[in-house]
């Protein structure tokens, strides 16, 4: 293995200068340098080809020895100096102060091909910013993370990656439902690859503590290496920062409602500075189409972090970040004006999103009572929302009711429950449908294409990952790497695996793993 290394997050901002690894407040400090856990028997269960390659490493150098050692955390790389982040963060509305790498270790900074991509382990061993955790990882949340951010890449949304997934051959305990049944679960190291991994946490925590100068040195840092195309010098380069992140953020929470994602705990510590989706825990995809659903039971009470709030909450953590950012500027009304913005930018392009998937380009006032009418019908009859959508890019412009109708049912989880005002509504909606869409210039088999770039036919439904998760807990990783080939391909019919094409079975409703996640990983 022989990386470009060219590390800057450790060798341009402060370091703390305490060097154990003892659980601690750490001031004035953007990372503390920390040895990862040296695992018993570290073994490589799978690993992202396209991010191989994306690395510049061969398929021989991925199974080598070498490359268990290091990216188990058995050994550390030659030239390098692991650490973890100092951040701290907003928990479900209310802050929480300082949060860090509390299971994350970054081992270095490469460039391959002119991009730059930090590797970081996660599941490694514990560092200063453990708290009162253990700083290792279970197989079940390693694979689903794993999966799924190789899968949110492939369907197009911004996302960290994922390059390994290991065994560390060590058992940890969990109480994966919160209810006194603590049991001892396989520990897995994942090997998590992003340009940075700086969250809006790590600008929060200095502001908290009035530490200006390190906002400073950190937002510069962050725009130098991540949003070079911002020139200014004045202080209003730290607005157009701010824009830019609002922006970034703005487009991974459409893209996150475009394929039906909910991220499940939309800390301000789990959201990128660079918009993209991190931190993969309780998450989930809708099923049957509903604003209401979160898949974190954590959540249960409130659902702050439910599928229709993810854009508000996304405004809400901006705010968090402005407030950080203030200092450096000392004007509200920059920020205000951005933040004001958000809403009716996303309405505007969540509107054309939408218009998108049903495949109407052209301008018609009725259009938007069209969206909000199916949503309303896709709540009311619990339809599948990925099954509805993709097939409905197989109506033809001469199509009658029957036809939109008998795919909205085969879609539905209740479909006996369409009668009465559902079935008025439905059928209200499948005119005016048919009549906008006889309004386009597309012939049918161009709508076709259009809509099967949109609506993705696979995604990484929870019962997936948790065939997934059940065969590897007894040494079968077979079903990972067949979820893992699947999912490279999202928008692509594959015939011969239609299995995955289908409505989640009712084994899964109420399973923990499928529709019941906690935060527990
Ligand atoms: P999350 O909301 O899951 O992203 O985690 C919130 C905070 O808890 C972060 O600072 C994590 O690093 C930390 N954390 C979560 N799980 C563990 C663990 N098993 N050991 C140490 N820290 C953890
Ligand atoms: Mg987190």
């Amino acid at each position: 293995m022989d990386f470009n290394i060219q590390d800057t997050y450790n060798k341009e901002l402060p370091a703390d200068p305490n060097k154990n690894n003892q659980r601690r407040q750490v001031f004035e400090a953007c990372y503390s340098y920390v040895t990862p856990k040296i695992p018993s028997n570290p073994k490589l269960i799978h690993f992202s080809e396209e991010m191989q390659k994306t690395l510049g490493l061969s398929k021989n150098e991925i199974n080598s020895t070498a490359f268990i050692d290091v990216f188990s955390g058995r050994k550390v790389l030659e030239n390098t100096n692991p650490y973890s982040m100092c951040y701290g963060g907003h928990q479900f509305g209310h802050w929480a102060g300082q949060l860090g790498d509390g299971r994350a270790i970054n081992l270095m900074e490469i460039i391959h091909e002119n991009k730059r991509w930090a590797l970081q382990l996660k599941g490694a061993g514990p560092t200063p910013y453990s708290r009162n955790a253990d700083g290792l990882a279970v197989l079940r949340s390693s694979i689903r993370e794993h999966l799924c951010s190789e899968a949110m890449y492939h369907l197009g949304v911004p996302t960290t990656r994922s390059l390994s997934l290991m065994l560390s051959g060590d058992e940890v305990l969990r109480d994966m439902m919160y209810d006194g049944n603590a049991d001892y679960e396989k520990g897995a190291i994942v090997c998590r690859v992003a340009p940075s991994f700086i969250r809006f946490g790590n600008f929060q925590i200095f502001a908290s503590r009035n530490d200006i100068l390190n906002i400073k040195k950190l937002a510069d840092y962050t725009i130098k290496y991540f949003y070079p195309e911002i020139k200014e010098t004045t202080k209003s380069k730290y607005i157009e920062f701010f824009n830019a992140v609002l922006d970034r953020t703005l487009k991974m929470i459409l893209e996150w409602q475009r394929v039906g994602f909910v991220h499940g705990v939309m800390n301000t510590d789990n959201l990128s500075i660079l918009g993209l989706t991190i931190d993969y825990g309780p998450y989930g995809w809708l099923e049957g189409f509903d604003f209401n659903w979160t898949p974190n039971t954590t959540d249960r009470q409130h659902k702050r972090y439910r599928f229709g709030n993810q854009p508000n909450i996304a405004l809400w953590n901006l705010y968090q970040l402005a407030n950080a950012l203030y200092p450096l500027v000392n004007e509200a009304a920059p920020f205000e004006e951005s933040l004001e913005k958000y809403k009716s930018d996303y309405a505007e392009k969540y509107f054309v999103m939408m218009k998108n998937k049903l495949c109407l380009f052209s301008g018609n006032k009725i259009d938007s009572s069209l969206i909000e009418l199916l949503e309303k019908n896709l709540i009311a009859s619990e339809t599948d929302m990925t099954l509805f959508f993709r097939n409905l890019s197989k109506i033809n412009k001469s199509d009658q009711f029957d036809q939109v109708f008998n795919l909205i049912k085969s879609a539905s989880y209740q479909p006996e429950e369409i009668k009465d005002e559902i079935l008025i509504n439905w059928e209200e909606w499948i005119s005016i449908y048919l009549k906008r869409l006889n309004e386009e210039q597309l012939t049918d088999k161009e709508k076709l294409e259009k809509m099967n770039k949109i609506n993705p036919k696979y995604v990484l439904r929870n019962y997936m990952a948790q065939l997934a998760i059940d065969a590897a807990n007894d040494e079968d990783y077979s079903i990972i790497d067949e979820l893992y080939q699947l999912l490279k391909n999202p928008y692509t019919e594959q015939i011969e695996k239609e299995k995955w094409f289908a409505k989640r079975p009712e084994w899964a409703r109420n399973k923990v793993g499928c529709s019941m996640l906690s935060c527990s990983s």
